[in-house]
C-alpha cells in the first residue's frame, strides 16, 4: 500500500516522456474545447477522430491513404496483436510505427475489452484474467503488470491499463466490483510501467458502467492519478445512445480539464458532434470504416447505402464538396458499380471516403470551438443529419455478430 500512495502523491511524468496537452479554446456554452496532443511521433490536434487499426492496419488503405484522409493518430489491439503476429516479433520490428509503415502517433488499448467480447472460457481473479484464444483455443493470461511488458514491445506513443468492461446490464454490486477491481489494476499498471523506460504514456481508464455514482467516483480517483490522460470505457457497449450522454454528464466534470479525455471505443458522426460538447477530445471506433465495407457511406444528411439503386445512374460525387480521394475522382455511379459487383477497389475508396468524412468533421468542430460557434454548429449538423436508428444498429451487430461465429 505504501507504494500506492507514493503514486498518487507523484506528479504527471514529465522527465522521460514528449507527451503535452494544452487547451487552446473552451466553449462558453458547453464543455466543448479545442486543444494540442505532443507526442514524439507528431501533434494531435483535437477534437480528433482516430481510425481503428485492429491488426496493424486500417482495412484496405495504406498508410499514405490515412495520411492523405488527415490522420493525426490511429489506434491498434493489443489483444488481436498480441495473438497475432506476437508482440515479440512487433519489437523485433522496431516496434508497431515500423512494422507497418505509419510513422505517426498509435494508441493501443489493453485488451481487456476484447478478452470479454471475444476470449472464451475467461477467468477473472485479483491477478488477472485468463482466457483461450479465439482463434486456436491456445490459453492466456492477462494481468497488469504483463500488459504493461506487451504494450512495451508493442511501442504506440499512448497506452492503456487492463481493466475489467462491466456487462451490459449489470447490477450495481458487479458494476462496483469491476471497477474498484479495475482501480487496483490501473495502480498495478502505474507501478509496472516504471520498470520500462520508455516514451510511452500511459493513460488511466474510468470505469462505473451506468451508474452515476460510480462514474464520479471513478473519474475523481483516476483524474487524482498522475496519468497524463483519460480514457473512458465500459460505454457503446448495446445501451441507448441517451443512456451514455447522460452518463458523460457526471463524469467529465470530475475531471480534471489539463488532461485529454478519450472516450473508448465510440465514434458515429452524431457522436462525435454531440461527444465534444460533452468534455471528449479523443474518440476511436471501428464504425466508419467498418459500416464503409458493407456499403454505409457518410454524408451531411446521414448515412446512404451506396448499392441502392438510385445511385445507378447518378453523376454526381457521393458528398457535394468532400474533398476525399473518392469523392473527387470518381462519380457516386462508378463507387456503387464497384460495390454492386463486390470489386476490391471499393473497400479502399468506401473507406477513404468515411475516414475523410469522420476526420473532416473533427476539424470543423474544432474551427467552430476556436470562433465560439460550437453550439450553432452542433445544432445546424444535428438538424440536416439523420442519424440511424437503435433498431437498424441493433439488426447490424447481430449481423455482424453472426458473420464473425461463421
Ligand atoms: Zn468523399
Amino acid at each position: 500500500m505504501d507504494a500506492l500512495r507514493n503514486v498518487q502523491r507523484t506528479e504527471p511524468q514529465k522527465s522521460m516522456s514528449s507527451f503535452s496537452f494544452t487547451v487552446e479554446a473552451e466553449c462558453s456554452e458547453s464543455w466543448a474545447r479545442a486543444g494540442t496532443i505532443q507526442t514524439a511521433h507528431g501533434k494531435i490536434q483535437t477534437p480528433i477522430f482516430m481510425p481503428v487499426g485492429t491488426q496493424a492496419t486500417v482495412k484496405s488503405v495504406t498508410p499514405e491513404e490515412l495520411r492523405g484522409a488527415g490522420a493525426a493518430i490511429i489506434l491498434a489491439n493489443t489483444y488481436h496483436l498480441m495473438l497475432r503476429p506476437g508482440s515479440r516479433l512487433v519489437a523485433e520490428f522496431g516496434g508497431l510505427q515500423h512494422f507497418m509503415h505509419w510513422d505517426g502517433p498509435i494508441l493501443t488499448d489493453s485488451g481487456g475489452f476484447q478478452v470479454f467480447s471475444l476470449g472464451h472460457l475467461r477467468k477473472l481473479s485479483e491477478d488477472g484474467v485468463a482466457f483461450k484464444s479465439h482463434l486456436d483455443g491456445s490459453a492466456h493470461l492477462l494481468t497488469p503488470e504483463n500488459v504493461m511488458q506487451i504494450e512495451n514491445e508493442l511501442g504506440a506513443d499512448i497506452i492503456l491499463p487492463l481493466d475489467i468492461c462491466a456487462a451490459y446490464p449489470c447490477t450495481y454490486d458487479a458494476a462496483k466490483e469491476a471497477m474498484e477491481r479495475t482501480h487496483r489494476w490501473e495502480e498495478r499498471a502505474w507501478i509496472a510501467k516504471e520498470d520500462y523506460q520508455s516514451e510511452q504514456t500511459l493513460f488511466g481508464i474510468v470505469q462505473g458502467a451506468f451508474e452515476p455514482e460510480l462514474r464520479q467516483q471513478s473519474a475523481r480517483f483516476i483524474g487524482s492519478m498522475p496519468f497524463p490522460g483519460v480514457s473512458i470505457g465500459g460505454l457503446s457497449v448495446g445501451e441507448p445512445k441517451l443512456e451514455m450522454w447522460d452518463l458523460l454528464k457526471y463524469v467529465t466534470p470530475e475531471l480534471p480539464k489539463g488532461k485529454p479525455r478519450h472516450l473508448l471505443g465510440v465514434g458515429s458522426p452524431e457522436d462525435l458532434v454531440i461527444g465534444v460538447g460533452l468534455g471528449i477530445d479523443m474518440f476511436d471506433c471501428v464504425l466508419p470504416t467498418r459500416v464503409a465495407r458493407h456499403g454505409g457511406l457518410f454524408t451531411r444528411y446521414g448515412r446512404i447505402n451506396i448499392k441502392s439503386a438510385r445511385y445507378r445512374t447518378e453523376h454526381g460525387v457521393i458528398e457535394e464538396d468532400c474533398d476525399c480521394y473518392t469523392c473527387r475522382n470518381y462519380s457516386a455511379a462508378y463507387v456503387h458499380h464497384l460495390a454492386r459487383t463486390g470489386e476490391q477497389l471499393y473497400y479502399r475508396l468506401g473507406t477513404i471516403h468515411n475516414l475523410r468524412f469522420m476526420l473532416r468533421l473533427a476539424g470543423q468542430l474544432r474551427a467552430a470551438i476556436i470562433a465560439g460557434l460550437y453550439p450553432a454548429f452542433r445544432d445546424n449538423f444535428l438538424e440536416l443529419y439523420t442519424p440511424t436508428s437503435e433498431q437498424v444498429r441493433e439488426n447490424q451487430r447481430k449481423k455482424w455478430k453472426a458473420a464473425r461465429l461463421q
